[in-house]
């Protein structure tokens, strides 16, 4: 579908926390700093969340105006309730900000949500981008990148059987994701030579494209409780199925996923190193199918179900934020139909295993808080055939190996510093860029999806930034909107359209769009916020 992830992920708003992007910032340079990868978070947000926008201490760091609407709820299910409570006991912080730098805690996020429907950068951006010069080609399967001579000049893609050229005035811009934008940049020639070699492939960049692949960690813990643990009262929720169904109200209009995050150690109280998201399962749940599609094995996730015949079940799923193991892609053939080999490489760091005893006790406490326990919560442990006989300790690690899973947030295997600069520009290529999750040199502390839309912005300033600079060969920073006409411009000839009258016009600035021609110069705005447009105005 359209939108990649972002169109079917679970809308939860995270942004990782300083110290991921003063890591970034180490290995990309300043582009990517906290204070500055921070403006473009703001500056794509509408922030909505009640819990957040009466709170000015919060509201420092989140913006309003922005395309993409990120809301929140004070209405939270009878279980996220008894969850935040149960956290609270256990000696959990409840916060009213899961993005806050400044100290973590329990509580739910805020979602990319919109009148009780998804707002994704599809919905958001996509969708409402009113330009002539904007095509998308659906159902469309790009197999290449053309390079010649070291430039990438465009790209091969298949629609309806038939395979087109497609080029580049200026540059390509790779987006496939961090699974197929290394696929598509080995398929053209651009990876690690032996690999590459090892295909018949020949060798345009011998770079580690592919390597660098990592995600959260994520293992599930489980309990089992009473009848009645999660669900307060069918006849309430059915009601609140009626008004979402009538006009988008009530709870299921908003989601209310929530975490606790947890600290290396008490030395780092502000960054979290773990991550505990519990969920409560109903009676009778269609869960199998869910267990199956988590790649659980078929005799836990039977056992599983049987156990949900005759009680609640509660998973707390344990994350790993901040994980040390590597895995890589790899061409699985130079058939670019053929899906990539993924070796996810988890644990392959004994490090990041240790770690678990620790979460998984910590997941299982909850079964001692007050409510689940009167509610008789116990902890069940899977049967897994190779961990038998084992300590408590070594079978948490025995089998959280054997039960790992993704939690969705693969980054790293175009890593910046490594296959591309700090400017997204493949090394080595000219005319080449990626701008995906794949260019993360490191995974951020959270959620990745509002990190690509931060990187999808910061990209789009640094090409207006590329092509205005280097095609009037001057600098236009210091131009303000009040003398903002193209006869002031330097080596930009007249255009027959006076930008300041266009600006001070505020209804054609707020239908959304605004694409202006001076000769071969664009100016697009898809804001109303005065700020944007000053900068939109100044690289133009
Ligand atoms: C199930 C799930 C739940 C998630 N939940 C959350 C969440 O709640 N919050 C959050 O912040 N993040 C979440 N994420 C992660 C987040 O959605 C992703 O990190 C993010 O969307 C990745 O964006 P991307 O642009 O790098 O890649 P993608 O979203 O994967 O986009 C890549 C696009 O390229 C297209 N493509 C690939 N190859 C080709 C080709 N050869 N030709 C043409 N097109 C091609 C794909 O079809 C896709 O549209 C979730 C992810 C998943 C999968």
């Amino acid at each position: 579908m359209l939108g990649g992830s972002g169109s079917l992920n679970h809308m939860v708003y995270a942004r990782g926390f300083p110290s991921d992007y003063h890591e970034w910032a180490s290995i990309a340079g300043e582009t990517w700093n906290w204070t500055n990868v921070l403006k473009y978070f703001m500056k794509t947000e509408h922030m909505t969340d009640t819990n957040i926008v009466n709170n000015p201490e919060l509201m420092v760091y989140h913006g309003r105006g922005g395309a993409i609407e990120v809301s929140g709820t004070n209405e939270v299910m009878f279980s996220i309730k008894k969850f935040l409570q149960a956290f609270e006991e256990l000696g959990f912080k409840t916060v009213p900000d899961m993005t806050y730098p400044n100290s973590i805690g329990a509580g739910c996020f805020s979602h990319t949500i919109r009148n009780g429907e998804r707002d994704s950068s599809l919905r958001a951006l996509l969708n409402n981008a009113n330009s002539t010069s904007l095509h998308i080609l659906k159902d469309t399967f790009v197999t290449k990148i053309i390079i010649e001579n070291g430039t990438a000049i465009g790209i091969e893609a298949v629609k309806d059987d038939k395979t087109f050229l497609f080029y580049a005035d200026r540059e390509v811009i790779l987006s496939a994701g961090t699974f197929n934008t290394p696929k598509l940049l080995m398929l053209s020639g651009v990876g690690r030579s032996e690999h590459l070699r090892s295909l018949g492939i020949d060798v345009v960049a011998d770079l580690p494209v592919g390597s660098n692949l990592h995600d959260h960690a994520m293992v599930l813990a489980f309990l089992v409780a009473d009848n009645g643990t999660c669900v307060s009262d069918e006849a309430e929720n059915s009601m609140e199925a009626i008004k979402y169904l009538y006009d988008r109200t009530g709870f299921l209009a908003k989601a209310d996923n929530m975490a606790a995050y947890l600290p290396l150690s008490s030395s780092e109280p502000t960054v979290p190193e773990f991550a505990l998201y519990p969920t409560c399962i109903p009676q009778f749940s269609p869960f199998r199918s869910g267990c199956l599609t988590l790649g659980l094995n078929e005799d836990l996730c039977t056992e599983l179900h049987n156990l949900n015949q005759e009680y609640e079940l509660v998973t707390i799923a344990a994350v790993l934020l901040k994980p040390k193991s590597r895995g890589k892609v790899e061409l699985n053939s130079i058939n670019p139909f053929d899906d990539p080999l993924i070796y996810a490489g988890t644990f392959s760091e004994e490090q990041d295993l240790d770690h678990f005893p620790r979460l998984i006790k910590m997941a299982w406490s909850i079964a001692d808080t007050n409510y689940f326990r009167s509610k008789n919560a116990r902890v069940i442990k899977p049967w897994v055939e190779a961990c038998s006989n084992l300590t408590e300790s070594a079978w948490i690690k025995c089998m959280s190996r054997a039960m790992v899973t993704s939690a969705w947030h693969s980054v790293g295997t175009a890593a910046m510093g490594t296959v591309v600069d700090g400017d997204l520009k493949v090394l080595g290529i000219n005319g080449l860029r990626v701008v995906d999750a794949s260019v993360m040199p490191k995974i951020i502390r959270g959620n990745t999806n509002a990190p690509v839309v931060m990187i999808a912005e910061i990209a789009a300033d640094l090409i207006k930034e590329h092509y205005s600079v280097s095609r009037t060969g001057t600098n236009l920073n210091n131009m303000t909107i009040g003398n903002l006409t193209a006869s002031s411009m330097p080596n930009i000839s007249q255009p027959n359209i006076n930008l300041a009258d266009v600006i001070e016009n505020n209804d054609m600035i707020n239908s959304s769009l605004i694409e202006v021609e001076i000769t071969n110069v664009e100016i697009i705005t898809t804001t109303d916020r005065q700020s944007d447009i000053d900068d939109t105005v100044n690289v133009a």
